[in-house]
């Protein structure tokens, strides 16, 4: 009989070996618009199902071949078989078995003889539980699912019988087997990372508290040691009297989330190349110190450091040496800023916690909260001077890299990160005026020279034009025959503001705004052209000496330049002299060590000024082509009164004979001074006593005057002449 398909209630297999039954079962069913498959024993009630999938099964347990229990085990192992509804269908005389039934999946059964008013009622009933039960299941499947694509699970907290159900998409999610996490709450605690705990405590006991929700982060430490991040978002379910029963939860693995947010704020507040803090780093700890020390009447200081040439390293091996040797130099600072270190040098009780950032470029700023004694900074500022002093090796090539700090301290120097931060440039931009590799504390006289530099660099920018530069000279004198046996050449700027500036303060004004390369062109023209001048007079000044500033060694062309001086000026290289000082001989060693062999086999002198005064003096006098060592004046001044500093002049000329060098005194002042050199076998003076440096016209005046007589004189008898012209 042809039904409507949307009349169909469903399609029922009716199992039962007796044939009347089977038909009287149809008929019924048939009438309340099912439909039914028939099956004789239990193997052709297998295929059946197999073949029709029918949406309930009534199965009578006796049959031939395979009875009804083992039907329905069958039925319950195959695919989609575990939720159709059975119904077994048993005679009186089989009720002990029902128990049997059950145990083998049975969802109901029906006794025979069967009530055939009530049989379709039941077997819609049975169908639709079977259907509320499939739906429900298949709610739970994709609840499991969508969890396990959020990477999330649940759990219910019985807090009465302290009771955890956890469901098990947990245990896909926290690194922990379901052996090893037990009901309780505390095992689910200890499994929190300890720096957790207390915050997921904090947050329960608040929902507890306030009746209300909680979302809390924390990190789940796995028996193997792995970490999960997760979030937790619970609440409490509350009982009569408002005493709390249970907790419901969910937890999400949000370790993804959490990497790309470490991501993003290492992004933000690190330094890429050299994984130091960066400058907005810098500025919110900085923030957050300072609020500290406001608050405990701490002090704070504020370490800026600037690296001395950086920019001639990046600028002549390229970056990526630049880059590596940034690393290096961040590895050296962590180290010794290492709080342990400092502690321990100092035998300071509180730790003081040093960090490290790197603002750009070749700026690092060490702070240190919670300062104990200022002491502690200049002891920090000496450790990194001190490794600092270890060679970086890059490309193979070892360098020494310096590095100028300034130190500012809270309160004093400033209560904001941008005061003290300003203050502490300030205070590293003298450690570099006062010859770099230092460092200095600031105060408030050097913002006045700050200022006073700013000015001096704006004017200073004008004088070549201007025509403000000038040459003065000053005599080197032979000891031993009382002879000029060359000149100085000493750069004077006379400002119509600013009136006679000294060389000392704009020199290094000029070297870093790079003026520094014109100006000493124009020197080495103007001493040269000053000297053929005076030769072409008839006059012999001997060497004429030039000044060489570190800044126009290093940029390259020098050697072209000195070639182009003396052939424009027609001056010979065999009378030149150039000053260097140590500095510049020890800076990147390998290339000084070229060029000054180039300048050497042009016939160029090549003298080391203020000698004594840098490092590794003594090493470096061998490895380089050098003639004169120029003793600085700093010793010269107190070898009459200073035991040490005599022993050192006596060193120095002693050291300048055994290597076949010219020992020249500077800055001679007396009597005592020269009679010291001479007993001690120094081979030049020059210095007040013989001269102070005077203009080119004077020099002449004075190299004419020497020069009409020829006897052999003892020093520092100059004749009238020349005193008068050394005393205007
Ligand atoms: P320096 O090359 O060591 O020059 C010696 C300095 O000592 C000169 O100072 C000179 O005037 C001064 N002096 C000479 N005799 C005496 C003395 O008996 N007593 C005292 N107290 N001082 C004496 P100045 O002219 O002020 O130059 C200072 C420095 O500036 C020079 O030191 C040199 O390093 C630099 N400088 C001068 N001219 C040039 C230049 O043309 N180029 C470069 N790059 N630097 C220059
Ligand atoms: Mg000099
Ligand atoms: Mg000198």
């Amino acid at each position: 009989m042809p039904r409507s398909p949307e009349k169909r209630q469903g399609l029922i297999l009716v199992a039962d070996d007796d044939a009347t039954q089977r038909l009287l079962t149809r008929q019924t069913l048939e009438q309340a618009n099912f439909e039914v498959v028939e099956a004789p024993n239990g193997e052709v009630a297998l295929q059946v199902y197999e073949q029709h999938r029918p949406d309930l099964i009534l199965l009578d347990v006796r049959m031939p071949k395979m009875d009804g229990f083992t039907v329905c085990a069958r039925i319950r192992e195959m695919v989609d078989g575990a939720e159709v509804p059975i119904v077994m269908v048993t005679g009186l005389e089989d009720i002990e078995s029902l128990e049997r039934s059950y145990q083998f999946g049975a969802t109901d059964f029906i006794t025979k003889p069967v009530v055939w008013e009530t049989l379709s009622h039941r077997v819609r009933y049975l169908q639709r539980a079977g259907n509320a039960i499939r739906a429900l299941r298949q709610s739970e499947l994709r609840l499991v699912q969508a969890q396990q694509v959020a990477r999330m699970g649940n759990w219910d907290w019985d807090i009465v019988h302290d009771q955890v159900n956890w469901s098990d998409e947990i245990f896909h999610l926290f690194p922990i087997g379901r052996g090893v996490l037990d009901a309780s709450f505390q095992s689910f605690l200890s499994f929190v990372h300890p720096d957790d705990r207390l915050r997921v405590n904090t947050a329960i006991d608040d929902a507890l508290a306030n009746k209300a929700p909680y979302l809390v982060e924390h990190r789940i430490v796995g028996e193997d040691g792995r970490e999960v991040s997760v979030e937790q978002q619970a609440e409490v379910v509350f009982g009569d009297n408002e005493t709390p029963l249970r907790m419901i939860g969910t937890v999400q693995d949000v370790s993804d989330r959490k990497r790309t947010e470490r991501k993003i704020h290492q992004l933000a507040y690190f330094d890429a190349l050299t994984g130091l803090p960066n400058r907005e780093h810098f500025r919110k700890q900085t923030e957050r110190a300072l609020r500290d020390a406001k608050r405990n009447g701490h002090r704070l200081a504020l370490i800026f450091l600037d690296l001395d040439d950086f920019k001639y390293i990046n600028d002549t091996l390229g970056h990526d040496a630049g880059d590596e040797l940034l690393c290096k130099i961040a590895d050296y600072l962590q180290h010794s800023i290492r709080a342990s270190d400092v502690v321990a040098k100092l035998g300071a009780e509180d730790a003081c916690q040093a960090s490290l950032s790197r603002l750009g470029g070749d700026e690092f700023t060490i702070l240190l909260p919670d300062l104990q004694e200022i002491e502690a900074a200049a002891k920090v500022a000496e450790r990194i001077l001190e490794q600092l002093q270890n060679p970086i090796k890059i490309q193979g090539k070892e360098f020494f890299v310096t590095g100028s700090m300034g130190i500012a301290l809270y309160p004093n120097d400033g209560e904001s990160v941008d005061l003290l931060l300003k203050n502490a440039d300030i205070a590293m931009y003298h450690a570099k005026q006062n010859g770099r590799n230092s460092y200095r504390f600031y105060t408030a006289h050097m913002e006045e020279r700050v200022q006073l530099r700013l000015s001096i660099e704006s004017k200073l920018k004008q004088t070549l034009e201007k025509e403000e530069l000038d040459l003065h000279y000053q005599a080197k004198v032979e000891i031993g025959t009382g002879r000029i046996v060359g000149v100085e050449a000493l750069l004077r700027w006379h400002n119509p503001e600013m009136g006679q500036v000294s060389p000392a303060r704009f020199i290094p004004v000029a070297e870093e705004t790079g003026l520094i390369v014109p100006i000493g062109e124009w020197v080495l023209n103007t001493a040269c052209q000053h000297a053929k001048t005076w030769r072409q007079r008839g006059l012999v000044p001997g060497n004429v000496a030039v000044n060489l500033s570190s800044h126009q060694f290093r940029r390259g062309g020098l050697v072209e330049k000195v070639s182009q001086a003396l052939a424009s000026t027609g001056w010979d290289a065999q009378w030149l002299e150039l000053e260097l000082t140590e500095s510049v001989i020890m800076e990147n060693a390998e290339e000084t060590i070229h060029v000054l062999n180039q300048l050497k086999e042009m016939g160029i002198t090549l003298s080391v000024d203020d000698f004594g005064t840098g490092y590794s003096s003594m090493a470096y006098l061998k490895r380089f082509p050098l003639d004169v060592v120029k003793i600085d004046q700093s010793f010269v001044n107190d070898i009459t009164t200073d035991a040490s500093d005599a022993t050192i002049v006596k060193a120095i000329i002693g050291l300048a004979r055994g290597l076949n060098l010219t020992s020249i005194a500077e800055g001679v002042e007396t009597e005592q001074q020269l009679n010291f050199l001479r007993q001690n076998g120094c081979d030049q003076v020059q210095g007040y006593l013989i001269n102070r440096p005077v203009p080119a016209e004077q020099m002449e005046q004075l190299l004419r005057a020497e020069q009409s007589s020829d006897e052999k004189r003892p020093l520092p008898m100059l004749k009238p002449e020349l005193k008068r012209a050394n005393n205007r």
